[in-house]
């Protein structure tokens, strides 16, 4: 990595997870892109960042869409002079629904944030990290699609999360000769406001029942994992300490993908 402070992009750093991965990585000296879709939100991240004597920019843009992404990681990179780490965050639930209820519209909305958004944020960044001589990206999945197929009526969100290891996976090998390190998170059930950008119809179609003593989290008896669970395991990924891993999705679900 270069000599210079590392600097990290995280998307979707307005809150939950990217938010506390956005701190954790600031407060361990890198400099920090927030980018998101609510700015007040950002702006609330940069400050809390700056508080704790961190260095934080706030980027305004839809992972969705190209030309504002361009823009924001150009900004980012003359405001601090490189890229090092990427972390592909931003993500919604969409709406989960039966099959045949499912509006082809709202498929492409879940496919254009979370999988569009994916590609466009690591088409964006690979140049600079190119340009680097290395560096490091996390992908945020799900346990959804990776080892969790009963969540009612989620295919579209499922379709996207298992793609994202799927490009993981390709991306390792074919960045691994410019020292580019790419891994997925898989977090299961974290208490974060996600659930606002979920829409649920006609569950009793779609539902797969699991019975267990207590909740869905076999770990903690039942009670959803927290943000910094998974900030704590992309803060290493992304550390020299895991100069070996690469291509490997790593689950964060206390347990909860091997019982459903
Ligand atoms: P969250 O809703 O708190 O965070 C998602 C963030 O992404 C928000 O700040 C939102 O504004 C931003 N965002 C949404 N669409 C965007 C877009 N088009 N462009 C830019 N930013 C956008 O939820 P979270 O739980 O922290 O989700 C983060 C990631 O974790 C998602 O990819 C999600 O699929 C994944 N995940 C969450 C859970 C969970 O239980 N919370 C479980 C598994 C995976």
């Amino acid at each position: 990595m270069a000599s210079r402070s590392s600097v990290a992009l995280v998307t979707g750093a307005g809150s939950g997870i990217g938010r506390a991965t956005a701190c954790m990585l600031a407060a361990n000296g890198t400099k920090v892109g927030v980018l998101g879709r609510t700015r007040l939100e950002l702006e609330e991240v940069a400050a809390e960042i700056s508080a704790q004597g961190g260095e934080a920019l706030v980027l305004e843009a839809d992972v969705s869409e190209e030309i504002p992404m361009r823009k924001a990681v150009d900004a980012l990179v003359s405001a601090f002079g490189g890229l090092d780490i990427i972390v592909a965050n931003a993500g919604i639930n969409g709406v989960w629904a039966p099959i045949d209820d499912l509006q082809p519209f709202e498929w492409d909305e879940t496919i254009a944030v979370n999988l569009r958004g994916t590609f466009l944020t690591l088409h964006t960044t690979v140049p600079h990290l190119k340009q680097n001589g290395g560096g490091a990206i996390v992908v945020v999945s799900s346990i959804n699609g990776t080892r969790t197929f009963t969540t009612p009526g989620a295919t579209a969100y499922t379709a996207t999360k298992a793609a994202q290891v799927a490009m993981v996976q390709q991306l390792a090998l074919e960045l691994a000769r410019h020292q580019i390190r790419v891994n997925a998170v898989c977090p299961g059930e974290i208490d974060t406001s996600i659930s606002e950008n979920t829409s649920l119809r006609r569950e009793e179609e779609t539902a797969i029942p699991v019975d267990w003593p207590v909740g869905q989290v076999p770990i903690t008896g039942g009670k959803p994992g927290r943000s910094q669970d998974v900030a704590e395991v992309i803060r290493f990924l992304v550390s020299d300490e895991a100069r070996h891993i690469t291509g490997s999705p790593v689950w964060v679900d206390g347990g909860q993908g091997l019982l459903r």
